[in-house]
């Protein structure tokens, strides 16, 4: 774990010998409020994993501007192993265990395997609603089916296109994963006049220039598993979505794929990150000096943390549906600008612009 003037401020070992309940939290810096996180059960789960999680929790809430500061936490434990009794009592037993921190210091929420119902355990056993998002709607939770990271994607794209002086309506768009981020970010697009012409799974890539339909694509997902079985289209291997001849690209679901195997290859000129490092920033770095626009991924998908955010605050779905797109839109704005007067890349100026808001309330943080 690195240590730095920012943090982690605190890390958490919870181990229960009697029930082998064994996991960690790392609140890495409450500047700004309550560290906010998910919680993540994985059999391989560390704390130095959890702890560069936090970190960009800290720099995505400071530049969405929540009153939230960064954390994350791991529960050790196979999910595929455990009965329903026993992850219930494993959930319960880990937010005992951190009745002291939690909601004053560390609100949590759901990561790998850990939905709704693990969240109604976490709060009740917290006894305060306030202790995490991510709860079942009938405790006040705001669905992630609402897709609250899509559309905040999509208007971290808008911004982009308008920063480029690009008429949404002749733009193409390639969108890689069709998940909960991907899916709904292409029905936004299509909703806004753009032509979403490729989308894939692990099932693949299906390609058509003259533009796939989001009903048809949603419904093919649905009915028969795999975006490849659309009825119009190339069918392509996955990296292939990276080198299409369009203006938009959005990865949207795992880390690393464009990289500098690949990166002279990429032809669009504008790339909005939906999922979480899809690209090193030396690559990030490198397509910038290519004039690729890149709006990193802690800037375009912190529509999630702002609608967890407003359940916290006790607000609704509409509540959510209006604070998205207004944050999302201003911080997009303010990084593209100040990348457009220094000539740094967006992904460091976004990063000077979260410590900047982090330095500004930080009476704990040390000295460079
Ligand atoms: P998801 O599990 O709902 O969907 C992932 C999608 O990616 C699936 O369609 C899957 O088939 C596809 N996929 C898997 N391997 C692939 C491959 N090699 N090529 C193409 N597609 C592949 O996940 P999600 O919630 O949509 O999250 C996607 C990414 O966005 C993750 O990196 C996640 O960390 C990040 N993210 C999600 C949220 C959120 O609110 N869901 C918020 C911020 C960041």
């Amino acid at each position: 774990m690195k240590y730095d003037k920012f943090g982690p401020q605190k890390v958490v070992h919870v181990y229960n010998p009697k029930t082998n309940v064994k996991g960690f939290v790392v609140i890495d810096n409450t500047a700004l409020g309550p560290g906010k996180g998910g919680i993540r059960m994985t059999p391989s789960v560390t704390p130095d994993e959890v702890f560069r999680l936090a970190r960009t929790m800290t720099w995505k809430c400071a530049l969405a501007e929540l009153p939230f500061g960064g954390a994350k936490s791991g529960i050790v434990a196979n999910d595929r192993e455990l009965t329903l009794d026993r992850k219930e009592k494993i959930v319960r037993e880990f937010s005992k265990e951190l009745k002291n921190i939690v909601p004053e210091e560390y609100v949590a929420a759901p990561d790998m395997n850990m939905a709704g119902q693990e969240m109604k355990w976490f709060a009740e056993e917290n006894g305060n609603m306030k202790a995490c998002t991510g709860k079942p709607k009938e405790m006040g939770g705001i669905p992630h089916e609402l897709g609250s990271t899509g559309l905040g994607v999509f208007h971290s794209g808008k911004i982009a296109l308008e920063h480029m002086n690009r008429d949404m309506n002749d733009v193409t768009v390639a969108i890689e994963g069709f998940g909960n981020v991907g899916h709904f970010t292409a029905k936004f697009f299509e909703e806004a006049g753009a032509n979403v012409v490729a989308a894939s799974d692990s099932s693949g890539v299906i390609y058509n220039p003259e533009g796939l339909e989001y009903n048809k694509l949603k419904s093919t997902k649905d009915n028969q598993g795999a975006v490849t079985k659309h009825p119009s289209g190339k069918v392509l291997d996955n990296p292939k979505i990276f080198e299409l001849d369009v203006d938009l690209l959005i990865p949207a679901a795992i880390p690393n794929v464009i990289t500098s195997k690949n990166v002279d290859n990429v032809k669009a000129d504008l790339i909005v990150e939906g999922a979480n490092l899809p690209i090193p920033p030396g690559i990030e770095k490198k397509l910038h000096e290519k004039n690729v626009l890149v709006v990193p991924d802690f800037v375009a998908n912190a529509g999630g943390v702002i609608s967890s955010y407003v359940e916290y605050k006790g607000g609704d779905a509409d509540e959510m549906f209006e604070m998205v797109p207004r944050k999302i839109e201003k911080n997009t704005q303010l990084v593209l600008e100040r990348s457009e007067r220094t000539g740094n890349y967006p992904r460091k100026e976004a990063l000077e612009i979260a410590q900047e808001r982090v330095l500004e309330k930080c009476d704990f943080c040390g000295e460079d």
